[in-house]
Formats: structure tokens, sequence, C-alpha cells
């Protein structure tokens, strides 16, 4: 099946894909590059407004909370005390 046509442009695609790759893996391959393309709420609204929804958007609508995007950043674990990352 064709990739998306939006994907060299989209935000979650660029950004969150390429991060979070083990998380985002059947987000992909179910929207960008497979069978549900049309029902991305991403290109959904897109097409709707012309403008590219919040990157945060994921394809089925949901937001990821920005919190959530800080727990999932890499970190060094030798500097976590009781479950606080310590400066460095
Ligand atoms: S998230 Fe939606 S708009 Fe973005 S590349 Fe995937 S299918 Fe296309």
């Amino acid at each position: 099946m064709a990739e998306c046509e939006l994907l060299s442009e989209c935000a979650f695609f660029i950004k969150y894909a390429k991060i979070h790759v083990a998380a985002c893996h059947g987000l992909i391959a179910e929207y960008c590059r497979g069978s549900k393309q049309s029902e991305c709420k991403r290109k959904q609204y897109k097409l709707k407004y012309g403008n590219p929804p919040p990157e945060n958007m994921l394809p089925g609508g949901s937001i990821i909370r920005l919190d959530a995007q800080i727990f999932c950043q890499d970190f060094d674990v030798t500097n976590v005390k009781d479950g606080v990352e310590e400066g460095g």
C-alpha cells in the first residue's frame, strides 16, 4: 500500500515516530503506511482547516500529554535516586 501523501510534512511522523519508535510502530503501520490513512484524524483536520493539527495529536485523534513526552525521554539512569533524576 502507498504511504500517506502527507508523510513528509506530518509533525507526528517527523517528531514522534522517530523518537518513540516502539510506541508508534503500530500506528504508522496502521495509518501512515496502512489501510486506515483515510481515517486518520490528523489528515482529516488538515483537509478541513487547511492547517496542520497540533503536533502531539495522534492519528486516532488522541492528544499526547506533554508530561508523557518528558517521561519517555531518555535520561541517564545512573543519575536517578529514589525515582528522581538528580542534576548533572
Ligand atoms: S499521521 Fe496521518 S496525516 Fe500523518 S502521515 Fe500518518 S496517516 Fe498521514
